[in-house]
């Protein structure tokens, strides 16, 4: 029987940086993780923005959390950050949800850098109502599962446990009883802790379930991240929004832009609280509903949309620029279902038991993780 104060389910950015707030205040920590390395996820893949608000026209909520931590993301993560680029956000003239006249008021009220440029020879104004230049950087997903890993595994207060489920849970007065199985070992072992806090992700229904608590009410998207590379384009980026949304980006400092598109990003769709995909055999045990795996790894995995999506960006851009598709991840994207309707990301953070504590965090922005301070500190 093992004891700690608290164990961190999910080896992503979330539940590391859960694990290492805790430890900062002398708590022993279990961190759990069901893969063989940390960071194998929607951490990894993703399209690296470091969100300042100016995505999210219609959700002024998600737009403010977004500038509310960008500053201290960037402030500690420097190192890993590239902000070096010019980045572009535009209007299609056709079938967009934001005109030009909302976008230069929502930004004036973020106070979002945002200048409309008139003439611009990389960009075809034939489909483009309007562009605007504006402070837009990009985190390296690379370099902080590198920095991430480090900050756990020299931790002398984290325990970090790979290779490991949970599975069955139970109380003993103020206390979870945990019984987990990890690959490779003999038998189930089991471990006690007054505080599980769920950073799952895409299973985070799975292990609410497993514990008998209440589930959010999600759907989940197989997506797609192309990375490409122009020698025209340089490390420029550009979106376009809001409706026939299509991006690239510089993904960090990689040398490499990140390509998606809402029509082609995502290939398919689960409705059902736990993601549920028509590639899940029931013989494969390595990827089901209740235990979602590695996209990118799998053989089963969708057939590149890479080509769509570059077809739909060259719309956007003056024929100059040429682009070089050199290969995709895949991942799991999960979203409140409730996102529909304004294209919102929260990160919401739900305390579902007192005591035992039992703590569901649900990630919808990469540099949302001070969220976690806000609800581990009344702890
Ligand atoms: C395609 C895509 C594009 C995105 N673009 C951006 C962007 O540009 N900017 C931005 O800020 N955000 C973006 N996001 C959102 C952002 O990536 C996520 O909000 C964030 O990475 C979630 O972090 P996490 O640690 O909660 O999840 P993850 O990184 O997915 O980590 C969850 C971990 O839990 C593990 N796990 C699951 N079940 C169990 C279990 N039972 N036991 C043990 N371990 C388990 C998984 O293996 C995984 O390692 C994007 C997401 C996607 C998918």
């Amino acid at each position: 029987m093992q004891t700690y104060d608290a164990l961190v389910v999910g080896g992503g950015i979330f539940g590391c940086y859960a694990a290492l707030y805790l430890a900062r205040q002398g708590r022993r920590v279990a961190l759990m993780e069901r893969e063989s390395a940390l960071f194998k996820k929607a951490s990894l893949v993703n399209q690296a923005r470091l969100h300042g608000g100016y995505h999210y026209p219609r959700s002024m909520a998600t737009a403010l959390m977004s500038d509310e931590h960008k500053e201290r993301f960037t402030r500690e993560h420097r190192a890993f950050i590239h902000a070096r680029f010019e980045k572009y956000y535009a209007i299609d003239r056709f079938g967009s949800f934001t005109d030009p006249g909302q976008f230069e008021r929502f930004c004036a009220r973020l106070n979002l850098p945002c200048e409309r440029i008139e003439h611009h020879p990389l960009f075809n104004y034939h489909r483009l109502e309007a562009l605007y230049l504006t402070e837009e950087h990009s985190f390296d997903p690379v370099l902080l599962r590198a920095f991430y890993i480090n900050q756990v595994s020299s931790n002398p207060h984290i325990t970090v446990m790979l290779n490991t489920t949970l599975e069955k849970t139970g109380t003993v007065g103020r206390e979870w009883e945990l019984e987990y199985q990890t690959q490779g070992q003999e038998g189930v072992q089991l471990l006690r802790t007054p505080l599980v806090i769920n950073a799952t992700y895409a299973a985070i229904n799975s292990l609410n379930r497993l514990f008998k608590l209440p589930e959010l009410s999600l759907t989940h998207e197989i997506s797609e991240i192309a990375f490409i590379h122009s020698p025209t384009f340089g490390e420029r980026g550009l979106t376009v929004m809001d409706g026939p949304f299509g991006s690239i980006m510089p993904y960090g400092k990689s040398g490499l832009l990140s390509l998606s598109s809402v029509a082609y990003t995502h290939h398919k769709i689960s409705y059902e609280n736990l993601p549920r995909f028509d590639c899940q055999l029931q013989e494969d045990l390595s990827c089901q509903p209740e235990r979602p795996g590695i996209c990118t790894d799998c053989a089963r995995r969708p057939v590149s949309n890479a080509q769509k999506m570059l077809s739909q960006m060259r719309q956007y851009l003056s024929e100059q620029v040429v682009f070089d598709y050199w290969m995709s991840y895949f991942t799991i994207k999960s979203k409140l279902k409730s996102s529909h309707i304004d294209d919102s990301r929260p990160t919401e953070i739900a305390c579902l038991r007192k005591e035992p504590a039992f703590y569901c965090l649900f990630a919808g922005k990469v540099n949302s993780i001070y969220e976690v301070e806000k609800a581990v500190m009344n702890l």
